[in-house]
């Protein structure tokens, strides 16, 4: 191996704000949207050019967390708050589809533009700070305190100061830089990464009739004949707004060898890019042979890039465990509920759904708040939780639950002068609940 040294550069302060945060997936924007509403100097930096992280660009499309879980399908809303607050948007602008069947719980398809229309409209009316196109690459610490950070864009590299940051990068990029211990999750293994694509045409008169459990059979079928490369033997299809149009959650990306691939390393993302194309054609091959109202459907457009499903787990001041999840405990500190499957995408070990039926379990602001490191807390999936506790928690309203608290839960540090750990955590709770949370 050789190496250079890079020339030490001194870079310009560009901002000093309240609260940065960085990423704009769900748990980025609920984070910002709710900071940015209660007054504070907000900022958010985002490597792409609009909002949405893997529900949008990975083209994860549904709206999933929202509901209980029940085998006789007889489910309610459970989530509120924020969630809902977005949810209402996508409504109003016919930007969803409520209640698809999934499993025994639910999930909401989305229409990905309306989505990205419904984040730049709340970012707006919160007079919440954008850098699109701009990606995170250092922190600036005293000690154990993120005092900042720095970035790159087009113009270059700059800094921009902050008295709470939020990684809502998914990858847990922002706790990881500034040495916050965290796993991989379990023994390194992490969830299989999917390209997701739309399909247009689609006659859902006639394709409405398939259960996923039927598609399954299906693939089965065509397996049998040996004329089709699926890798994945249990792909996920929703109907979209627009009623022609499919939503199909159907790829596995599985690394040469059996090969666990990583969304923190480039060569690993580079190889699911190509990958993820490369599978799409085989599904859209095997619909139309096999699913009565795909006959004429094609793709349209396939996720701009690939879905990441799991990365870094920082390792928080309390983890969720996988027996929290299915002995559905309660916190006194709860943020958000959440009935989601615990729903592990092994790639090659196939698609594994445990049901949490007839009850939910909460999840605890405490996952959100990162050892050893001060002036920051980590939103979405990159908080700290088991693995198959993860599998669960992970889901979109989850996000946007605790977004919803990490972003009052900064305003607090700004207003009182503290830490994120010394936030008093009944205020949170009690914010949440008056904007229509259920906890
Ligand atoms: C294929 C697939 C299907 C799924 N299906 C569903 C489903 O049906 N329902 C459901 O509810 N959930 C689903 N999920 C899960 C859900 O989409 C994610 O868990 C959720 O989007 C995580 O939100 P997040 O905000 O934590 O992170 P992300 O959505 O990953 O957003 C992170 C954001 O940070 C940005 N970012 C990252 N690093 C940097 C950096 N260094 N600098 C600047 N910006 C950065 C990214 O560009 C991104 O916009 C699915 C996921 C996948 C991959």
């Amino acid at each position: 191996m050789s190496f250079i040294l890079e020339k030490d550069k001194k870079i310009q302060i560009i901002d000093t704000v309240d609260i940065v945060v960085i990423g704009g997936g769900p748990a980025g924007i609920a984070t910002a949207v709710t900071a940015g509403e209660q007054g504070m100097k907000t900022l958010i930096i985002e490597k792409n050019g609009f909002f949405g992280g893997a529900n949008v660009a990975g083209y994860s499309g549904t709206i999933g967390g929202l509901y209980s879980s029940a085998e006789d399908g007889n489910i309610e809303q459970i989530v509120y708050g924020f969630a809902e607050k977005f949810v209402d948007l996508l409504k109003e602008n016919n930007g969803i589809v409520e209640k698809v069947k999934f499993g025994h719980t639910a999930l909401a398809p989305h229409d990905p533009f309306v989505w990205k229309e419904v984040a730049d409209q709340l970012i707006k009316e919160a007079n919440v700070n954008v850098l699109f196109h701009t990606s995170f690459v250092d922190v600036i610490m005293e000690e154990n305190k993120i005092t900042g950070i720095i970035i790159e864009n087009k113009d270059g590299r700059s800094a921009i100061m902050g008295k709470i940051c939020i990684d809502a990068t998914g990858d847990g990029d922002v706790a990881a830089k500034a040495g916050a211990p965290y796993v991989y999750g379990k023994d390194g293994v992490i969830q299989a990464m999917t390209m997701a694509f739309r399909m247009a045409n689609v006659d859902w008169e006639k394709a409405s009739k398939y259960s996923l459990e039927d598609i399954w059979e299906k693939v089965a079928e065509a397996d049998q004949t040996r004329k089709y490369n699926l890798p994945r033997k249990h792909p996920f299809i929703f109907p979209l707004p627009r009623k022609d149009q499919a939503m199909m959650n159907c790829t596995a990306i599985i690394g040469e060898n059996d090969q666990v691939l990583y969304p923190t390393k480039t060569n690993d993302l580079t190889y699911a890019e190509f990958a993820g194309r490369e599978q799409i054609r085989e599904y859209e091959r095997f619909v139309k042979d096999y699913l009565e109202g795909f006959e004429d459907a094609y793709v349209i457009d396939t996720a701009s890039q690939i879905g990441i499903r799991q990365g870094r787990t920082i390792l928080g001041e309390y983890t969720l465990k996988n027996e929290d999840v299915v002995n559905a405990k309660k916190f006194d500190t709860a943020i958000a509920r959440s009935a989601w499957p615990i729903e592990i995408h092994g790639g090659s070990k196939g698609v594994k759904v445990v049901n949490l039926d007839d009850d939910y379990y909460e999840i605890p602001f405490e996952v959100m708040l990162p050892q050893k490191i001060e002036g920051m807390m980590m939103v979405g999936r990159c908080i700290s939780a088991e693995h198959e506790a993860l599998a669960s928690a992970r889901v979109v309203a989850q996000c946007f639950e605790e977004g919803f608290a990490a972003g009052y839960a900064a305003v607090l540090c700004v207003k009182e002068n503290i830490m994120p750990k010394e936030v008093e955590v009944q205020k949170v709770r009690t914010f949440m609940i008056e904007k229509g949370s259920r906890l």
